[in-house]
């Protein structure tokens, strides 16, 4: 899968996308990310990306010309590159999203600055505009590395060959188990028994269980999307008696 990623500061990129599981991925081959300086694709002797916007108003908007041709430049060697604009104006970011992406072999991925880019970038050269939460960033560039990093998760060898982004939080709409890892006892607060039993199918089903449990407490939303056998809502019931029980023991 390739990244071709359109900012006016490609610095920002050079190390996060480089350190640890991204990193290996890059030199196994498994992924290729390049950045390109919108600043390089200005024809004019001061390199100039941005102007106030017409109408009147406050900040700077992003010159068409500049991201045209950037975007004409990648395009020129694959017409069907994906491209996005990230944008807190654009789709909601999620798991799901991630997962469609990961089935594309080569993005554009373009990083606005000041207030955003003249309309006509969205109309003539964006495929999709893609928004990481409803908050407001200074630019794109961190939008750009969140998406990059929760697509490339789902690249076979990504996670290395015996981990696969489906076993995490999202995956059929419900979050993780709590996960435990030495020493057994932590200052009294010890690791549940079943972890320790060797007993394959007891610790598959309460990790089922607390999957539930803790999206229940959690996210309860997520439930109604979860695609839930008639164990699982067995265990759901199970759960939801317990919490009623308690809450009435603590007088709520
Ligand atoms: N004036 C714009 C608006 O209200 O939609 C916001 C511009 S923001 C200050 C500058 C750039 O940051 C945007 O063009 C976009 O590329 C990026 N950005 C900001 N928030 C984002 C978010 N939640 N998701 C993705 N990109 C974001």
């Amino acid at each position: 899968m390739r990244f071709d990623i359109l900012t006016l500061f490609p610095n920002m990129f050079a190390s996060p996308l480089r350190e640890s599981i991204l990193g290996k991925a890059i030199e196994k081959g498994l992924i290729q990310i390049q950045t390109i300086n919108i600043r390089d694709f200005t024809l004019d002797k001061h390199q100039v990306v941005d102007d106030p916007p017409y109408g009147g108003g406050q900040g700077m908007v992003m010159k068409v010309e500049p991201i045209a041709r950037a975007v004409e430049s990648v395009k020129s060697q694959n017409p069907s590159a994906w491209t996005i604009y990230l944008t807190p104006q654009g789709k909601p970011f999620n798991q799901d999203l991630a997962r469609r992406l990961s089935t594309q072999p080569h993005f554009i991925l373009l990083c606005g600055r000041y207030e955003g880019v003249d309309e006509r970038v969205r109309d003539l050269f964006i495929d999709e505009e893609i928004s990481i939460g409803d908050y407001v960033l200074t630019g794109g560039e961190l939008a750009a590395m969140v998406l990059i990093d929760a697509v490339s998760r789902f690249i076979p060898g990504v996670l290395g060959s015996d981990r696969s982004a489906e076993e995490d939080s999202f995956f059929n709409s419900l979050l993780e188990y709590p996960q435990y890892t030495r020493p057994f006892d932590f200052r009294g607060s010890c690791v549940p028994e079943v972890l320790l039993s060797g007993n394959h199918s007891a610790i598959s089903l309460w990790r089922r269980k607390e999957a539930l449990r803790r999206t229940s407490l959690r996210r309860p939303d997520l439930l109604g999307k979860a695609n839930l056998t008639e164990e699982d809502k067995k265990l759901l019931e199970e759960i939801l008696q317990q919490n009623r029980r308690e809450k009435a023991g603590n007088g709520i």
